[in-house]
């Protein structure tokens, strides 16, 4: 019988620790370095590969096997009907050379997640929720044994964490850290014991239709801007009222980041006099070459961050920017 997952009840967490410690010890980053196709690979029948035992021998670290994609999550497998090892073209052109190339994405993954280097995870090419199962198993003080964003974003709302759907699984996960940290009834839990309270106190999330947020102070924000719009026709406007306008505009994107940098993705380094996290507005392409003042072409960045764009403006982050702008 299969262990049972982490957000089952009865889950045995001892016994689910045990394995992924094993799991760990047995491919270490030296381990990892000199892995090869066969002790990598899914689907040849042995049980004993990464992929193989990170699917099922760790199933209670959480289920990653998806409704699709099958084994191509992995980038490399071994495909039964054709006899051969195949790959997702988007790691290579040969079945080496993909698997080379995963093999450095899983070390520069283990890399980055030791050092809390949002950015490289974030623009990691391994699967979503193999690389978040990966940093849970390597990092279970870092980071949750909670991989999709729709349970995420449901403990969120459970929890009365304010989250966007659509919102990043590390901010996610951040936010309900932060969350038990000021709980007393979950603060000393290890994060394994934290995740089945999560499930067995809210529930698991409904399978259908997403979770719709409330968002009144968000909402509240945007009526203000709207508000003024209609009442101030953008041809006509006074510097007051042009000023007046940017700040409400800023204001409607600093709540959109709910606290966190959009751009690095860690939450802003410290609040303001009022309470609020600290995070400064940036125009992605800027006002003064010709950008609009709208919430659409702005997001909230931490001031290291901010500093970043205005001294490189790296078409990357440009590029990556606007799509968290439109969300
Ligand atoms: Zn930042
Ligand atoms: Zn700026």
């Amino acid at each position: 019988m299969p262990d049972k997952k982490i957000s089952e009840s009865g889950a045995n967490l001892a016994q689910i620790e045990n394995k992924r410690r094993e799991f760990v010890s047995d491919y270490t980053r030296d381990v990892l370095q000199n892995l090869t196709i066969e002790d990598y690979a899914i689907g040849t029948g042995s049980k004993d590969n990464f992929c193989y035992r990170l699917e099922h021998e760790q199933i209670g670290m959480g289920d990653i096997r998806g409704a699709f994609a099958g084994s191509s999550r992995y980038g490399v497998w071994f495909s039964k009907d054709e006899g051969q090892y195949v790959y997702s073209k988007k790691f290579g052109d040969t079945v080496d050379d993909a698997f080379h190339n995963i093999r450095d994405e899983l070390i520069k993954l283990i890399d980055a997640g030791e050092c809390d280097d949002y950015i490289s995870i974030r623009d990691s090419r391994i699967a979503n929720n193999v690389r978040y199962k990966i940093l849970a198993m390597y990092y279970p003080r870092k980071y949750l044994t909670i991989y999709s964003d729709r349970h995420l974003s449901y403990f969120c709302d459970k929890a009365g964490i304010p989250a966007v759907s659509g919102d990043y699984v590390l901010v996610m996960q951040r936010k309900l850290i932060q969350w038990k940290e000021t709980h007393d009834e979950v603060k000393e839990m290890s994060y394994l014991e934290y995740v089945a309270f999560l499930y067995h106190h809210f529930g698991h999330p409904p399978k259908a239709d997403p979770i719709k947020k409330d968002k009144p102070h968000l909402k509240e924000l945007k009526k203000k801007l709207k508000d003024f719009d209609g009442k101030h026709p953008k041809k006509t406007l006074t510097e007051v009222e042009r000023t007046e306008r940017s700040v409400l505009v800023a204001a409607v994107v600093k709540e959109r980041a709910e606290g966190i940098c959009q751009l690095c993705n860690k939450p802003a380094p410290f609040y303001n006099k009022k309470g609020e996290p600290y995070l400064e507005c940036h125009h992605i392409v800027w006002i003064a070459r010709g950008g609009a003042d709208e919430v659409y072409n702005a997001v909230a960045l931490c001031p290291n961050c901010h500093r970043k764009m205005h001294l490189l403006d790296e078409p990357a982050d440009v590029a990556y920017l606007k799509k968290v702008a439109k969300q």
